[in-house]
């Protein structure tokens, strides 16, 4: 027999829930553990995951293989193509294993957590045990209530009752141990699951060699990757995190998204590391900066209870419903236009081609470009949301569908939605030498001062140069799209 633990969105060894539990039991049955991932190219699809992260992934497993290798534990790597039969896939190498138990980590999308349920019941049927674990929150969902026992749709009071919560349940930041090494006959008994290869991308996600070199040097995959980057920010950067966070030029958040959203860092990781390093070796006073950086972790674990609590906002409908009779433009040309980074709002182009280049955006410039497509183009926030993740190296779809939700005013605790972002004044302010623009925005790399952040409005040399690179007019005028968003919003309300 074995232990068997199903590797998910958890590519890691450290720090693991469901990896741990399996070690432990294994120990006291004097067995060995087996891991398993399983790439079903359909999932993928289903889930709108991106080449980007389809290779930070397979590049995480890889990594992840090597580190279980040296505890002897095998990994068995399978492509299975249809999603519907990763789970008698799963039961037959149970079986064939001889394993009477199956750990794992829990996802909170609505089809995960239906798949995961009959899944535990068809292993039933074969007296194998499934224990799928909370893992992937701080506080796992369903934990905190108002007052009143209801579900929190509003951040604030959440996240003190989030904190209050880790501070009464100290455990819930606690490491859990890494397995030990499997004992010695698992190597032999095993030999075959050792070292398999790792599988290309599907053709739809698959991407060209440069553009895989590139990702591979930008976002390096694995956990010992992503300890590291981890490490670098809490010594050089956390301590003026709050200050500094807004700045995309700045560079001065962590960029450990792409590890959050495979599981290469536990969430929980993060907080604990952050924690330890704050004077008060509490979550709360201390330094601000380290303050704000877990808060905006707790972020990640709002938007996850919010999708268990309503998982209607994973079926394409808006956390308020009122938001589905708002009438939007259908301008592909737009449309493209934001895509490809062409506008004519510089600091809009510069964001999106920052992403199409890099699978990676700041989270102000996500706002910055979320209110623009929702609010000045008109467009409705969900081709934005899928877009994102079909381009996202960190794609993750509560995270980006509340990021969502908050920017187009649809979602959970959102931006009001008279609020409009001026793209404008957002430029000047969190942009304001023009470093990021002038980065990302070739045609206008040349404009001296302020006239990078509208050109064709500065006139006189700064138009010039727009005009001779091509740099386009932008594509709506901000009065009126102002207008025009505050009275097609206001009567889609109206009409519920
Ligand atoms: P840091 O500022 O260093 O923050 C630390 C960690 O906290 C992040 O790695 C992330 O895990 C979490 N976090 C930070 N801000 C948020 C937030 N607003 N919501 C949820 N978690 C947060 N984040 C994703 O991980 N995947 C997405 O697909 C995604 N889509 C977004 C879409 C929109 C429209 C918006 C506005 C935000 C989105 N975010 C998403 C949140 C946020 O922009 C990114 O997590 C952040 O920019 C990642 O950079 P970082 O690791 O340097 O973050």
């Amino acid at each position: 027999g074995a232990v068997v633990h199903w590797f998910k969105r958890d590519l890691r060894v450290r720090d693991n829930t469901g990896l741990s539990l399996a070690g432990q039991l294994a120990k006291e049955k004097g067995i060995g553990v087996i891991g398993v991932w399983i790439l079903s190219p359909q999932d993928w699809e289903a889930h709108l995951v991106s080449p980007q992260k389809c290779d930070f992934e397979l590049r995480s497993v890889e990594v992840l293989q090597k580190e279980l290798a040296a505890l002897d534990i095998p990994l068995h790597i399978e492509v299975v193509e249809r999603r519907k039969e990763v789970s008698a896939r799963l039961i037959s190498l149970a079986k064939q294993w001889g394993a009477k138990n199956i750990f794992c980590n829990l996802e909170y999308e609505p089809d995960e957590l239906r798949r995961e349920e009959k899944l535990a019941r068809l292993m039933l049927e074969e007296g194998i045990n499934l224990e799928p674990q909370h893992d992937d929150c701080v506080v796992p969902p369903g934990s905190l209530a108002t007052g009143a026992g209801k579900q929190y749709a509003v951040y604030s009071p959440w996240f003190r009752t989030w904190i209050a919560h880790l501070h009464k349940h100290p455990e819930l930041l606690l490491q859990r141990p890494t397995p030990s090494k499997n004992p010695s006959f698992v190597r032999d008994k095993f030999a075959q699951l050792f070292d398999l290869p790792i599988p290309t991308a599907p053709a739809s996600k698959s991407m060209d060699e440069g553009t895989k070199t590139r990702m591979g040097q930008v976002w390096p995959a694995g956990e010992a990757a992503a300890s590291e980057r981890l490490d670098r920010f809490l010594e050089e950067k956390v301590g003026k995190y709050q200050a500094t966070r807004n700045f995309p030029a700045l560079k001065s958040t962590a960029r450990i998204s792409v590890h959050h959203a495979a599981g290469t860092l536990a969430a929980r990781t993060s907080v604990r590391a952050a924690r330890d390093v704050n004077s008060t070796k509490r979550l709360d006073g201390g330094n601000e900066g380290i303050r704000g950086w877990i808060s905006e972790i707790a972020w990640r674990d709002f938007y996850r209870h919010v999708l268990v609590h309503w998982p209607y906002v994973c079926m394409n409908k808006p956390f308020k419903h009122e938001y589905t009779n708002i009438s939007w433009e259908y301008s592909t040309t737009n449309f493209q236009a934001w895509t490809t980074g062409r506008t004519g709002y510089p600091i809009v182009d510069a964001a999106m081609r920052c992403l199409l280049s890099t699978g990676y955006m700041h989270n102000r410039l996500r706002m910055i470009t979320a209110s623009f497509l929702a609010k000045h183009l008109l467009l409705d926030w969900r081709l934005g949301e899928q877009f994102f993740m079909l381009h996202l190296v960190d794609g993750d779809f509560a995270s980006n569908n509340g990021g969502w939700g908050f920017s187009s005013s649809a979602g959970v605790d959102p931006q009001p939605y008279f609020r409009v972002f001026n793209p404008w004044l957002q430029s000047e302010k969190f942009d304001e030498e023009g470093v990021f623009i002038r980065e990302w925005v070739e045609e206008l790399r040349a404009v001296k001062g302020k006239g990078v952040h509208n050109p064709y409005e500065a006139g006189g040399e700064a138009e010039r140069v727009a005009r001779r690179a091509g740099y386009p007019k932008p594509i709506v005028e901000h009065k009126m799209a102002r207008t025009r968003c505050l009275e097609r919003y206001k009567e889609g309300l109206g009409r519920s």
